[in-house]
């Protein structure tokens, strides 16, 4: 035990953003807005750490939108143990199930996402399994590339708001919320390595 294990902090970044509180810019279905789901994951992560008494820093605290590269950015300036990105995805309606991204060849983030994604999988979405960045085309990826040399960093898809089995959980505040106490106490659990 270092002195370092007493102070841990776990980034939290919520995806997307209300631009000028207007234009959301994930995306959105069946109801559904991303980066106030990703939000409303944070919120619920962030606190079920800290009851832990593990800190958290927010890179998004609110709804609105922040640069890609001022989330790494911060994250970094705060010395973090770990840092974890969440989004909803989308795809074609039959697309469904929870994944995660981390930066290719970061075998030691792999392994946290792996866990994370198991985790989650239980809560009746399809294991989609962790994959490397280049396996995706999307610039949110950035934020990983940010940050995987300093700290662990797993960007988080839980689940489809386009498909309507996944949507349908999504809206489901208590599920919600039980998915949020498991991925707390996954992240917990990846610090003790
Ligand atoms: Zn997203």
């Amino acid at each position: 035990m270092n002195a370092k294990d007493n102070n841990r902090i776990i980034a939290l970044d919520a995806g997307h953003g209300a631009n000028r509180g207007l234009h959301h810019t994930g995306c959105a279905a069946n109801g559904l807005v991303e980066d106030e789901l990703a939000l409303d994951f944070v919120i619920r992560i962030g606190h079920n750490i800290r009851l832990a008494g593990i800190k958290t820093i927010v890179t998004r605290p609110d709804s609105r939108l922040v640069t890609l590269e001022s989330r790494g950015k911060k994250a970094v300036e705060a010395d973090c143990d770990l840092f974890v990105s969440i989004h909803i995805n989308a795809g074609p309606a039959t697309a469904n199930g929870v994944e995660a991204f981390v930066a290719e060849g970061d075998r030691r983030s792999y392994a946290i996402a792996q866990q994370l994604v198991n985790r989650l999988a239980k809560h009746d979405l399809r294991n989609r399994g962790a994959k490397w960045d280049s396996q995706s085309q999307y610039s949110r990826l950035r934020v990983l590339r940010d940050t995987y040399r300093y700290m662990p960093s797993v960007l988080l898809e839980i689940g489809f708001l386009t498909n309507s089995h996944d949507a349908a959980l999504l809206k489901d505040k208590y599920w919600r919320q039980r998915v949020s106490i498991d991925t707390a106490e996954g992240i917990i659990a990846s610090l003790a390595k």
